[in-house]
């Protein structure tokens, strides 16, 4: 088995630390509110484009894929018979899906299931051990850069680098992303998200809740055809947590951008979600709308459904799945 690597981010590090790792999402034991007080270990720099040096400021060749060919009808992520092994263990076990433009998907299974593993090799984090990642019409494999370049996340547990205030790592993730009107976006998203208060501080110091408005506002730079969020309102009150709800779904609708979403608050997946994902050992058990998917397996609710998937996954799959 790999070792696991972990990272710090806020805090008690220099900036070099920031892109010294090549580290997947959170493992096992890091949850809600690891964002605050160093226990976030994700590499940002890992999910970005980075094109080489020489190759960056250069157009894209005119037989590649570029992301404004995938506008054109391909949905804003497939992912097809997608697997992951770490030696006897199948973390992810042929798992295929869209997310479509405008279209929230959430990707909901019990702990161990294999949603981080899977968001990722979405990310390129993770070399999948079969199967193919398409970012819009693009080739995740072959085509990294450009595939990422229009793709953003954000997650609870991964906090931005805690010795930069918000106005430095916006910043920073701006020129990272090759965002072209970077002063202006930054103003624009810490008007929008509310931090205008807050630009000077430290990272590190903000509140949980404080973090992840900065993190949702880093998540949207790049205005990605494609955002991954991963828990985005766990850390949040009711209010602010509705306000973020809000947001994505007016960005889903008016940008067209596709959004897959994990979250264990059902009446949340209920609240914001189209569609449905539902895994357990690394498969998709069921899909479908989240407010008729319950009632079409016989249960009260999608909490109740949920639950059931996470006992008892063979019944779920009417007994079919080993
Ligand atoms: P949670 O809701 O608890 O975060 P998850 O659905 O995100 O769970 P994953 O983190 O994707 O689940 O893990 C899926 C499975 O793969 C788990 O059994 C986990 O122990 C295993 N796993 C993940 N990473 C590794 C690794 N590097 N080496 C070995 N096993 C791993």
């Amino acid at each position: 088995m790999p070792p696991r690597k972990r990272m710090k981010f806020p805090g008690s590090h220099n900036f070099a630390t920031v892109s010294a790792e090549p580290t997947p999402l959170r493992r096992a034991g890091q949850g809600h509110g690891a964002a605050r007080g160093g226990r976030c270990h994700f590499d940002y720099t890992r999910a970005l484009p980075m094109p080489p040096p020489d190759a960056a400021h250069l157009p894209a060749m005119t037989d590649e894929p570029t992301p404004s060919d995938a506008a054109g009808g391909a949905p804003a992520l497939t992912v097809t018979d997608l697997h992951k092994r770490y030696g006897a263990v199948t973390a992810v076990d042929g798992v295929s899906f869209t997310v479509g433009r405008g279209e929230i998907v959430g990707l909901l299974g019990p702990n161990g299931a294999g949603k981080t593993t899977t968001i990722n090799m979405i990310l390129g984090l993770l070399e999948p051990s079969a199967g193919k990642v398409r970012i819009g019409s693009i080739d995740l494999r072959t085509h990294r850069a450009q595939a990422l370049a229009h793709t953003n996340f954000a997650a609870v547990y991964s906090a931005l680098p805690g010795n930069l205030t918000v106005r430095q790592n916006l910043r920073f993730f701006a020129l990272l992303y090759d965002v072209t009107d970077f002063a202006a976006r930054v103003a624009e998203l810490i008007e929008e998200f509310d931090l205008a208060t807050l630009r000077d501080s430290k990272c590190g110091l903000l509140s949980s809740g404080e973090q992840t408005r900065a993190a949702l506002a880093k998540a949207l730079l790049n205005r990605p055809q494609l955002l991954l969020l991963d828990e985005p309102t766990a850390s949040l009150d009711p209010s602010a947590a509705q306000i973020v709800r809000e947001k994505i779904k007016t960005l889903a609708t008016t940008r067209r951008c596709g959004i897959l979403w994990t979250s264990h608050n059902m009446q949340e997946v209920e609240a914001v979600c189209d569609r449905v994902l539902l895994l357990s050992h690394g498969r998709i058990l069921l899909e479908g709308d989240p407010r008729s998917l319950a009632r079409l397996h016989g249960a009260a609710s999608l909490e109740e459904l949920f639950i059931r998937v996470a006992r008892e996954p063979l019944a779920a799959r009417g007994g079919s799945s080993a």
